[in-house]
């Protein structure tokens, strides 16, 4: 079922039950935090919808008929995506933007700070609304059906609501409007109000998994350990592959060297480079931890797995830094793996109750400091 937008079962069939019964609203509203997959849903419809030969028992397009390609590298004359962007933005920023989506459908297609504007009265450009009215008021090139999707539409001002208000009071027959917001409460009631709206949930840790082992090649420890990570957000998870991951672990690690070192500033020094690293968000640094609780993790199968060497390695979610784990096992082979989760655990809920970042952090250090035993 648009097995391309990940986990989001209820959105997808609230649509697709109106599909079935030909009821499909001429207008439809997602709304949902970034990554959920608001936009890659607009997306897999426009597939759906404009599908040669789609699978209707299934709800799948077959990916393959000409249709279905277009659609997929941002190229259908009858599907047309309007994005944030700046009066100043030219269309080859655009276009590249759209063809970086076409790579990976969750890519993050905004320019900040920008919007769907309203656009000039007498050359309307891309990704405006007067340009917006231009084409609705086109016949359709390759099909009878048109789809317009407009993402971030809570962004766009008042006059560009207002004005799109009217092509959506009056919408032209076989048109279909996807839009996407993240917000809801900032978005006109007028708008909200002509469209059915879809509210997107959290993915489940499993769904987020799985995709990554099929769709990204992820091994299954560290598509484990991205997927908690990532908190019910595909987007984020994608993120996370992207270099996050590596350079928050890389960040953990240099908090245990220091936690583990004679020198008593060096924990201090520690903490510093990681409030730096994260400018104080206290999401980054509970990724951080959670990094953390998965190493002592892997700490403690190494302490207790060592005649399963089988399980051992499936188990390993740090899998690629084995050599490194096993060192440290080997340097501080009494340490106390599960009291060390235990520290850590409880230092994520001090800082999800705001308690003093810093203070939390140099305990945990000087607590880990405690149970890392060398022989
Ligand atoms: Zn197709």
């Amino acid at each position: 079922m648009l097995s391309r937008v990940i986990g989001q079962e209820i959105a997808k069939k609230q649509i697709l039950n109106a599909y079935r019964h030909e009821r499909l609203a001429h207008a439809y509203l997602i709304a949902g935090d970034e990554g959920l997959g608001a936009e890659e849903l607009a997306v897999e419809m426009a597939r759906f919808l404009l599908c040669a030969k789609p699978d209707r028992e299934r709800f799948e397009p077959c990916r393959q008929c000409a249709n279905c390609r277009k659609v997929s590298e941002f190229q259908h004359a009858d599907v047309h995506y309007y994005f944030p962007t700046l009066k100043s933005t030219d269309e080859e920023t655009m276009r590249d933007m759209l063809q970086a989506k076409a790579n990976e459908l969750y890519t993050r297609v905004y320019i900040g700070g920008g919007s769907i504007h309203i656009g000039d009265p007498d050359n309307p450009e891309k990704n405006s609304i007067r340009g917006l009215a231009r084409e609705t008021s086109l016949r359709s090139f390759e099909g009878n059906k048109k789809i317009f999707i407009l993402t971030y539409v809570n962004e766009m001002n008042d006059e560009a609501a207002n004005a799109f208000l009217k092509i959506l009071e009056e919408p032209p027959p076989t048109t279909f409007f996807f839009l996407t917001a993240t917000r809801l409460h900032t978005l006109l009631p007028t708008i909200m109000s002509r469209c059915q709206v879809v509210k997107l949930s959290p993915v489940k840790e499993t769904d987020i998994q799985n995709a990554l082992i099929t769709e990204k090649n992820i091994a299954t420890g560290e598509a484990q350990l991205i997927a908690k990570l990532a908190n019910g957000n595909y987007g984020k998870a994608l993120e996370l592959i992207g270099g996050d991951l590596n350079r928050r672990r890389k960040t953990m690690l240099d908090f245990l060297v220091a936690s583990v070192s004679p020198q008593s500033t060096a924990i201090v020094q520690a903490v510093d480079a990681i409030i730096a690293d994260t400018e104080k968000d206290k999401a980054a640094i509970t990724d951080i931890l959670l990094i953390m609780l998965a190493w002592f993790q892997d700490i403690f199968y190494i302490s207790h797995l060592q005649d399963h060497p089988e399980t051992l390695k499936n188990s390993l979610i740090n899998h690629d830094l084995t050599e490194r784990l096993e060192k440290f096992v080997r340097n501080f082979p009494r340490t106390n793996a599960e009291t060390a989760v235990f520290e850590i655990e409880k230092a994520v809920d001090l800082i999800s109750r705001n308690v003093y970042l810093n203070l939390v952090l140099v305990n945990l250090g000087l607590n880990l400091r405690h149970l890392a035993i060398k022989k």
